[in-house]
């Protein structure tokens, strides 16, 4: 009996010491594999950084023939410099934001509840931008639509003004593959710079939403743009692929026969496109693809005035999804859409009021 429980008590020993060992070892396992993840992800970000460094320099350029190099609004500014600017003079623009976008609150609010249509103010527009502000108003109206929201709309809404063909009033969007950020995230963070960008540079803006939390469906959003009287309409998205080597970036714009927009809306649509993707990827060096040209996108059948979307990139691609994601990404999109607004309205400027 002695004997017995003696090896007994030497198995428990050896068992217990084993089961320390196996423990350990798998720590060192997760360690490593941990290590491992933050490498790879080091060194995406240092590849990251060399090629904007290689872009900055001008060392490569993948958009040489955006027809964009000649002109004076896209000159390349020193990112730094720039950055320093901003960061000066950030709390006068947020002031200037404000003062662009008096009813932005008032207009979620109203949308939410339901009770829409208020139209904002013109003098309150045409009075923003100016007086204690850093720039003079330049006349000019953005509205910008942060794509999707947290929530998503399921009742159906017509195609176009008068269509049959119903479509969901918003859908839920896409969402990083690597970060796991949403896109209405994205599409909001680089609609807050956007406005105050553009503010900065004398422009009234409008937002759709500025809080992630809202009910809005596409028609909504293009009577928003359509009460604030914009001149432009800039609808900001992210794309998504099922194969995650696809990345660029691309504006949906409306075909030459789309049956619920002006002849001069559709060709500005198609110009403003082609310039906000070329402006982009000017800034960003992303690869320009081929827009696409739709008349089922019911934020654009129903806009009263020059409408694109912008796909800033691949949420299913690792280099984009972390660039759209990261603060320095958005600054660079931003930068780059601000030129292509600018470019937009130095060879457009605004359209005649329709009879
Ligand atoms: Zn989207």
């Amino acid at each position: 009996m002695k004997k017995k429980n003696k090896k007994l008590d030497i198995l428990m020993i050896l068992t217990i010491i084993a089961g320390v060992l196996v423990l350990g070892a798998a720590g060192t396992l997760i360690g490593l594999e941990a290590g491992r993840l933050h490498t790879e992800v080091e060194a995406a970000r240092a590849e990251r950084e060399a090629k904007k460094a290689a872009t900055d320099s001008g060392a490569s350029s993948s958009v040489a023939e955006s027809g964009l190099s000649d002109s004076n609004l896209t000159e390349s500014i020193d990112p730094e410099a720039a950055a320093m600017a901003l960061r000066a003079t950030s709390d006068v623009i947020r002031g200037a934001a404000v003062a662009a976008v008096p009813n932005v609150s008032e207009y979620a609010d109203a949308v939410q509840n339901g009770n829409l249509v208020t139209p904002i103010p013109r003098n309150s527009l045409e009075n923003a931008g100016t007086g204690e502000n850093p720039s003079e108003g330049n006349g000019f109206i953005v509205c910008i639509d942060a794509g999707h929201e947290t929530n998503q709309i399921t009742d159906l809404e017509p195609n176009g003004p008068g269509s049959d063909n119903m479509k969901q009033g918003v859908t839920s969007g896409t969402q990083g593959n690597w970060s796991g950020v949403y896109e209405y995230q994205v599409n909001l963070d680089v609609t807050l710079k956007l406005r105050d960008a553009l503010a900065a540079r004398g422009y009234t803006v409008v937002l759709c939403r500025e809080i992630n939390d809202v009910t809005m469906s596409n028609v909504q959003r293009a009577q928003i743009a359509a009460d604030a009287n914009a001149d432009i309409f800039l609808r900001i998205h992210c794309n998504s692929s099922d194969s995650s080597s696809v990345d660029g970036v691309l504006c949906y714009a409306p075909t030459s026969s789309n049956p619920y927009l002006s002849e001069e809306v559709i060709e500005r649509s198609q110009a403003l496109s082609r310039i906000m993707r070329d402006a982009q990827c000017e800034e960003t060096g992303q690869d320009a693809l081929d827009n696409l040209y739709q008349d089922d996108m019911t934020g654009i059948n129903w806009a009263k005035m020059p409408v694109t979307i912008v796909e800033m990139g691949f949420m299913s691609n690792y280099d984009e999804d972390m660039f759209l994601t990261s603060e320095d990404g958005q600054d660079q999109i931003v930068r780059g859409l601000v030129n292509g607004v600018d470019e937009y309205f130095s060879q457009y400027g605004k359209m005649e009021a329709a009879e």
